[in-house]
C-alpha cells in the first residue's frame, strides 16, 4: 500500500500512540525535540522512516483511500488531515466508546468519515463547516461507505452549531470534538465543546503546533497567537487532563475530567 499521494499536512505525522511514541523515543535520541516524524513534506521518499510507519500502521478504509485520491486533486488538499493521524483518532474514538461526535472544520471530510466508520449504527458525528464546495466532495465517499446517515452536516459558521446543540440541551452529551477550523475561533470552540463533552469525553485539537511558529508568536499573526495562548491555557486548565503530541502539525487531547 503506498500513501505517497498524499498532501503535504496529509504526509505529516504518526499514526497509532505506540508508533507515535516509538518513533518519538528513537528520534528523541538523537536530538530534543525533532519535527521530522510529523513534519515531512514530501512523504516516504524524504523521509523512509514515515514511510515505515505509514506502511506498517495505515489500516485505510477503501472509501477513505478514494476520498484522500480525490481530495489530492483539490488545490487546497493540504488542509487534509494526516491519514495517519485521522487513524490514530478514530482509534481513541473507539477507544472510549464514541456515539456522540463533534468535527469543527470539515473541508472535504476525510476525518469525518473516519470517525463516521467506527460510530455504531445508531451514532451521529455533527459535521460543521462553511463550504458547501469543499464538503460536497466528501459526500460521495461518506455514500460509498454507507456511513451517510451517521453525518450530520450542519453549514453554517461553527459557533452558531455549538449554540444551537447547547440551546437544544445537548451539553455532556458528546464523547469526542475535533477542532481544526479557523485559528483565531479555537479557544470559543474548546470553550463551548467542553460544555458539549462529557465527562472522559475527549476533545482533539489540530494545529496546535502551527509549523513551529507558536515558539516565537508575532504580535500581528493572529492565528498563531491565538493558538499559543490556547495552548498556554490548556496547560493550567484543571478540567481537564492534556496531552499535547507531536503528531502531525501536533495534536492536543484534552479529556474531561
Ligand atoms: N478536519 C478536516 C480534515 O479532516 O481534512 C480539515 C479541516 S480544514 C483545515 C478547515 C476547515 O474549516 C475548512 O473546510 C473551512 O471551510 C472550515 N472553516 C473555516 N472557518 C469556519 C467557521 N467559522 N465555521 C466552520 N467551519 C469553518
Ligand atoms: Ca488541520
Amino acid at each position: 500500500m503506498s500513501f505517497r499521494a498524499v498532501s503535504k499536512e496529509a504526509l505529516v505525522g504518526s499514526i497509532t500512540l505506540g508508533v507515535v511514541f516509538a518513533a518519538g523515543y528513537y528520534l528523541g535520541k538523537r536530538k530534543p525535540f525533532r519535527m521530522s516524524i510529523s513534519k515531512s513534506h514530501g512523504g516516504g521518499k524524504e523521509d523512509p522512516l514515515l514511510q515505515y510507519v505509514l506502511n506498517n500502521s495505515m489500516r485505510e478504509h477503501p472509501s477513505l483511500k478514494n476520498l484522500r485520491m480525490r481530495t489530492m486533486e483539490d488545490s487546497w488538499n493540504i488542509m487534509m488531515v494526516a491519514c495517519e493521524q485521522s487513524q490514530f483518532m478514530a482509534n481513541m474514538a473507539k477507544l472510549i466508546k464514541t456515539k456522540k461526535a463533534l468535527e469543527i472544520g470539515v473541508y472535504t471530510g476525510y476525518n469525518t468519515l473516519s470517525i463516521a466508520l467506527t460510530l455504531p449504527d445508531d451514532g451521529v458525528i455533527v459535521a460543521c463547516d462553511i463550504s458547501e464546495e469543499y464538503t460536497s466532495i466528501g459526500k460521495k465517499f461518506w455514500k460509498e461507505a454507507g456511513v451517510e446517515k451517521k453525518i450530520d452536516l450542519r453549514i453554517q459558521p461553527a459557533v452558531k452549531t455549538l449554540d444551537e446543540l447547547l440551546d437544544a440541551g445537548q451539553a455532556e452529551t458528546f464523547d469526542f470534538v475535533f477542532i481544526d477550523a479557523d485559528k483565531t475561533s479555537y479557544d470559543t470552540y474548546y470553550e463551548k465543546s467542553l460544555q458539549l463533552l462529557r465527562k472522559g469525553g475527549i476533545i482533539a485539537i489540530d494545529n496546535v503546533l502551527w509549523g513551529g511558529k507558536v515558539l516565537s508568536p508575532s504580535p500581528d499573526d493572529a492565528d498563531t497567537v491565538a493558538i499559543d495562548k490556547l495552548n498556554k491555557k490548556l496547560h493550567k486548565d484543571i478540567r481537564v487532563s492534556l496531552s499535547m503530541l507531536t503528531v502531525g502539525d501536533g495534536l492536543t487531547l484534552a479529556i474531561k475530567i
